[in-house]
């Protein structure tokens, strides 16, 4: 087996088998820091299934997940938070009663509880994070509205900036500009390409477009297999992915 320390996520041989049912079948790939990495594949082919392995809410059958020289599979999911791998499922999970302040503030790691002058500079801390992620997330000017009010788009946005003020150097997002206007994908790329320094994002998406607009690099799976992987003009010029993915 090859080990190469210079990927910030290397995930080799993985697999999981859901009663005898491959949903990922022996995958490998490899993540660069400051890679945006997208995934893409027809419905089924275990996207979704490959970052719930990553983030340990689904236990791998057999195969590693290395992430900065720690094996993942062998963690829970919240020391796997804690290395710095954040995910973003499909649904928004925000709090719809509080204000955007209020979701990002929520947010913001706890560290240990501290008082008078040191909790007055933790605020002070953390009021600065929350107004630099904000403006980050083009939400500067909703702080103080409730995140009910906001629109989808908005609210896709809103999860990733709670994800963004733990400072995840791993970011994985599920579809993330599913049911967006045009206009908020476009800026969602704008923001993908503004984090990406100093970690990675693997990003799982249909809409080619975006893809074309945020990807350095793409795999492209298959029945819980590797089908194709490189940039986008090479998988997308790839026949086997025109066949089973694209032409249809
Ligand atoms: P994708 O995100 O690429 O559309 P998924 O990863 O959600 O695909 O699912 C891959 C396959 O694994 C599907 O056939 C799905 O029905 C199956 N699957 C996913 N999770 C489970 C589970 N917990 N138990 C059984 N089958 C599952
Ligand atoms: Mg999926």
């Amino acid at each position: 087996m090859t080990t190469n320390n210079d990927f910030l996520l290397s995930v080799e041989g993985l697999t999981v088998s859901f009663d005898g049912f491959k949903a990922v079948d022996d995958l490998s790939f490899y993540v660069d820091p400051n890679e945006i990495h997208v995934i893409i594949g027809p419905n089924g082919a275990g996207k979704t299934t490959a970052l719930d392995l990553i983030c340990g809410k689904t236990r791998a059958t057999s195969g590693s997940i290395r992430f900065r020289g720690k094996e993942l599979t062998e963690m829970k999911e919240h020391q796997i938070v804690h290395a710095g791998v954040g995910r973003k499922f499909q649904n928004p999970s925000i709090y719809e009663d509080l204000t955007v302040f209020e979701n990002l503030e929520i947010s913001f790691p706890r560290g240990r509880s501290v008082f008078g002058a040191l909790a007055f500079k933790r605020d002070k801390e953390v009021r600065e994070r929350v107004a630099e992620i904000a403006e980050m997330i083009f939400l500067e000017d909703h702080l103080e509205e409730r995140a009910e009010y906001l629109s989808h788009g908005q609210k896709q946005w809103l999860e990733i900036g709670m994800l963004l003020i733990q400072n995840p150097e791993l970011l994985m997002l599920d579809e993330p500009v599913a049911g967006m206007s045009v206009s908020e994908r476009v800026k969602t790329a704008e923001l993908l390409n503004r984090i990406i320094q100093g970690r990675a994002v693997i990003v799982i998406e249909h809409d080619m477009k975006f893809v074309e607009d945020i990807a350095h690099k793409v795999t492209v799976l298959h029945q819980g297999k590797v089908l194709s992987e490189g940039s986008m003009t090479h998988v997308k010029s790839d026949p086997k992915v025109v066949e089973v993915y694209l032409g249809h």
